[in-house]
C-alpha cells in the first residue's frame, strides 16, 4: 500500500461543467460554460503531460462538476488522455461520476469501451419537492432510466443520496431509501446536508427562507440509514458510505488512509511526496496558466510529520469497519498511536464513543453519531 511519501497509485481528474448550479453546491463546478469544454480538455492534457512520464495507478476517479455533461466525443477524448497518462494497473478501479439526465446509451458505451468500470450516480433524492429545494435539475424517474443503461455495462455502480434536506422528515427519507434499495445498489453514499458558506442554499438559510431539519430528526434519519442498509447487506464501511462486500470504493479508501494521489483539473487537489496542493478554482485562470505552460497550483501545504500523523488517525478512524489499526498506523506514519493520542482515545473509550481491542480503535454505534466532535478532538 502506498503512503504520501511514495509515488501515488491513484489519480483524480476534475471536470467542472454542469447543466445548472445546484443550490447547496460548493464544488468547483460551473454552468453555462460548455463552450469551453474543448479548450478545457486540451488544458487537462497539457497538465497531465507536465508529469513528463505516464504513471500507472490502481484507481482513477473522474469527478466534478458533471463529467457526463461532456458530449460522447469529448468523453472519448478525455478517456484516451487519461489512459495515456494514468494507465490503469490490471484489476484497477476506474470511476466516473454521472448525473441522471446527462447520460445516454452512447455515452455509457463510450465509458465502458474506454476502460471505466464503475459509475457513481448523483441521485440525491427521489422526492420532486426535495430535489427542487436542492435545486437539482433532474427528475426522479431519470435515475432508473440511467440505470437501465448502466446496469448491463457495469458490475460496480453507486448512488449518492442526501438526508436532512429542508422540508424532509423521517418518513420521506425512509421512502427515499426504499426507492433506492428497490434499484438494488451495491454501494450507497448517504450524506447529511451541509450548508456550505456562500452557496445559494446557505444564503436562503441565513435569511430565514429555509428551515433546517432539527438535530433529532436528522439523527433519526442517519440511525435508520445504518439499520436499514445493514439489514440489506450494505455495511457501513465509512461514516457516510455503505457497500456490499467487495463493492467499497477503492479510490476513496486511498483518501481515508491519507495515501498519496495525483489530481488534475480546475480546483483539483493532489498529495504527492508529502505535499498537498490545490489547483486554482477559477476556470479562466486555470486555462490561462496551463496554456502558458505554468502549473495551476494555488494553496500548497507541507505537513510536518506530527500533524500529518494526527490527520491520518482521523481519516483512518472514519473507516467504521477497519477502524484505526495501531500497526498499520505506525507503518504509515512512523508514530506510535498511544504516544500521540493515548489519553484522548482512553477518554472516548471511557465515555463509550470508541472501542479499543488493543489492536484497533473504532467508533461504537453511539460514537458514530458524535464522530465529528471526536475527530476534531483527535486533531
Ligand atoms: S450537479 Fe453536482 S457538481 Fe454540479 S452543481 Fe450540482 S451538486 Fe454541484
Amino acid at each position: 500500500m502506498s503512503n504520501p511519501w511514495v509515488w501515488p497509485r491513484a489519480a483524480y481528474v476534475h471536470i467542472p461543467f454542469c447543466a445548472h448550479k445546484c443550490g447547496y453546491c460548493d464544488f468547483a463546478s460551473l454552468a453555462g460554460v460548455d463552450h469551453l469544454a474543448d479548450r478545457y480538455l486540451e488544458a487537462l492534457g497539457r497538465e497531465m503531460a507536465m508529469m513528463k512520464e505516464p504513471a500507472e495507478v490502481d484507481t482513477i476517479f473522474v469527478g466534478g462538476g458533471t463529467p457526463t455533461r461532456l458530449d460522447a466525443d469529448q468523453l472519448h477524448r478525455l478517456l484516451e488522455m487519461i489512459r495515456r497518462w494514468y494507465p490503469l494497473a490490471p484489476g484497477g478501479e476506474w470511476t466516473v461520476e454521472a448525473n441522471p439526465g446527462t447520460l445516454d446509451e452512447r455515452k455509457v458505451d463510450v465509458l465502458a469501451a474506454g476502460g471505466v468500470n464503475r459509475v457513481s450516480l448523483g441521485a440525491q433524492s427521489f422526492q420532486p419537492d426535495l430535489l427542487r429545494v436542492l435545486e437539482r435539475n433532474h427528475a426522479p424517474e431519470e435515475v432508473p432510466k440511467a440505470l437501465d443503461w448502466i446496469r448491463p455495462m457495469f458490475e460496480h455502480w453507486s448512488f449518492d443520496l442526501i438526508f436532512g434536506v429542508p422540508g424532509s422528515n423521517l418518513g420521506l427519507w425512509r421512502d427515499d431509501l426504499e426507492t433506492a434499495l428497490a434499484l438494488k445498489p451495491s454501494h450507497l453514499s448517504c450524506y447529511g446536508l451541509v450548508y456550505e458558506k456562500g452557496t445559494a442554499l446557505w444564503k436562503q438559510w441565513n435569511a430565514g427562507q429555509v428551515r433546517e431539519v432539527d438535530e433529532e430528526s436528522e439523527r433519526a434519519m442517519y440511525a435508520h440509514t445504518i439499520e436499514r442498509l445493514g439489514r440489506e447487506g450494505l455495511a457501513m464501511y465509512e461514516i457516510s458510505n455503505f457497500a456490499r462486500p467487495g463493492h467499497e470504493s477503492r479510490h476513496n479508501l486511498v483518501y481515508w488512509a491519507n495515501d498519496a494521489y495525483f489530481g488534475v483539473g480546475v480546483g483539483a487537489a493532489r498529495y504527492v511526496s508529502g505535499v498537498r496542493e490545490v489547483n486554482t478554482r477559477d476556470l479562466h485562470a486555470y486555462l490561462r496558466r496551463i496554456e502558458a505552460d505554468e502549473p495551476a497550483t494555488g494553496p500548497t501545504e507541507t505537513l510536518e510529520p506530527e500533524p500529518r500523523a494526527r490527520e491520518t488517525a482521523v481519516l483512518m478512524l472514519r473507516r467504521t469497519i477497519v477502524g484505526l489499526d495501531r500497526e498499520d498506523f505506525t507503518r504509515r506514519t512512523g508514530f506510535d498511536l498511544d504516544t500521540l493520542a493515548g489519553p484522548t482515545i482512553a477518554k472516548y473509550v471511557e465515555s463509550g464513543l470508541l472501542e479499543d481491542d488493543g489492536r484497533r480503535v473504532r467508533f461504537t454505534p453511539d460514537g458514530i453519531f458524535l464522530a465529528d466532535s471526536v475527530l476534531c478532538d483527535l486533531v
